[in-house]
């Protein structure tokens, strides 16, 4: 169990210094019980302290690290039951399933296929992490190869899924250096699962089927030393799935239970009957609180929404995506193609560079610093007002770029453009589109 304050104080030097940034020891203290402090803010903490400081001081909701490669990512880690209280940071992982009875053909046809499924929005590159494999008959032979097939052709990460020790400590050997998370210890094999994930230094997931019986294993694989671990409670009915992830969210945060401090696997393969049905659960796992989320299959239909949703939970929402200020070269301008200016919020940015490609004329993209708002939130709070744009574009270096000088502002900003005329002086400006579906067009006609 966590700390309370008075226990953490206790432990502190007591010098009230005030080198960590708060008035006293007592302030310090209360701040590190409630996750709001690092134990590292104050040095004067003996090393015997720190030992017993370190579990207080750990995040509520163990991170854990899964995979190896581009692909490779954490779950868990969160310190907030709901996105708006301040963000989520390690989106779920999406897995798919591959049947360890399946032909080596058959799962490089799948591979391929899934690896297709990857989509660019607002610069991010979205795509599912993991395969599944799950062991059908016993055939740890075959399991191993299809473990090591996967592991050496492709970018997905694993999550090897067997209740045999055996089985599973094959492929371990045969793919463990990709990082797999191993799928389930229960009642029956935690001993021996437990030893496997300990020696290979790997993340193991625990299944029972209540969360009581969940709290049980995760104590004594604390106790044999296994640290990474991912829980499954076991739930595969819909309404119980939804109650156990947030019973367990709730638990780690709210009641600081160190027992349930774990990111979760959810089964939506297991909860539906197609592959649509899977896709809507799945979506409530993302909101709700999967770590990670196995589906039957991998389609477009179903992971590319899944995926937006993802990245729209998983978003800072008190910090908008931006792009950074400066030229961006669209089809290799020259000097005398034509300069736009917009904000740097990333959905414009994205949106207005993807109009201006389509139109196939080479364009210069002056994108102004506006603190990721969108042209016209921007304007109206004073962050692309006709001085600024001006200035912008004097100091940007588009002038030694192009012989012209003809300035093509957003159709949104048409206000500012008196004044951007007096800033820079000599140059023509032009009001633009309103709309960015209209760039295109706009450009072609000239
Ligand atoms: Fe106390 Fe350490 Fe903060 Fe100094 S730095 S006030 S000793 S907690």
């Amino acid at each position: 169990m966590a700390l309370t304050g008075i226990q953490i104080f206790k432990l502190l030097p007591k010098t009230n210094c005030k080198e960590c940034g708060v008035p006293t020891c007592l302030a310090f203290a209360m701040n590190l019980a409630s996750g709001k402090a690092e134990l590292d803010s104050c040095p004067y903490v003996s090393d015997e302290a720190r030992e017993q400081l370190a579990e207080a001081s750990a995040p509520p909701i163990r991170p854990v690290p899964i995979g190896k490669g581009v692909r490779a990512a954490k779950t868990g880690g969160e310190t907030v039951l709901f996105r708006h209280e301040k963000t989520f940071y390690n989106p779920t992982m999406f897995a798919g399933i591959i049947t360890s009875d399946s032909a080596e053909a058959d799962v490089d046809a799948k591979l391929k296929a899934w690896n297709a499924l990857q989509y660019e929005r607002v610069g991010l590159n979205l795509r599912p992490e993991l395969v599944a494999l799950k062991d059908v008959n016993g055939d740890g032979v075959a399991f191993a190869a299809l473990a090591k097939f996967i592991a050496e052709t492709s970018e997905f990460n694993l999550v090897l899924m067997s209740e045999d020790a055996e089985v599973i400590s094959g492929a371990v050997k045969a793919a463990g250096f990709k990082r797999p998370l191993i799928y389930a210890a229960t009642a029956d094999n935690v001993d021996a699962f437990g030893k496997i994930a300990l020696e290979n230094e790997l993340p193991l997931a625990v299944k029972s089927d209540s969360i009581d019986g969940v709290i049980a294993l995760v104590d004594k694989l604390g106790e044999l030393g296994v640290k990474d671990l991912v829980i499954d409670s076991g739930a595969r009915e819909v309404k119980q799935a939804l109650a156990d992830q947030v019973a367990i969210r709730r638990a780690a945060l709210k009641g600081g239970n160190r027992s349930l401090g774990f990111p979760t696997i959810a089964f939506p393969c297991e909860m539906a009957s197609n592959v649509e049905m899977e896709g809507l659960i799945a979506s409530m796992f993302v909101a709700k609180y999967g770590g990670i989320v196995v589906m039957s299959d991998l389609t477009t239909e179903v992971i590319f929404p899944l995926l937006l949703e993802r990245l729209n939970i998983f978003t800072d929402p008190q910090r908008p995506m931006t792009v950074t200020e400066g030229i961006f070269e669209i089809g290799n301008p020259d000097e005398n193609s034509p300069v736009l200016v917009t904000t740097n919020f990333a959905l414009t940015y994205f949106i207005v560079s993807g109009e201006i490609e389509a139109s196939k004329v080479p364009a210069w993209l002056l994108i102004k610093d506006s603190e990721g708002l969108s042209v016209l939130t921007a304007w109206a709070a004073g962050k692309f007002g006709g001085d600024d744009v001006g200035m912008f574009v004097k100091k940007c270096g588009i002038m030694d770029k192009v012989k012209h000088t003809e300035l093509i502002i957003p159709g949104y900003a048409a206000a500012i453009a008196g004044d951007v005329e007096e800033e820079l002086s000599g140059w023509t400006i032009t009001v633009g589109p309103r709309e960015a579906a209209h760039i295109a067009g706009f450009l072609k006609s000239r």
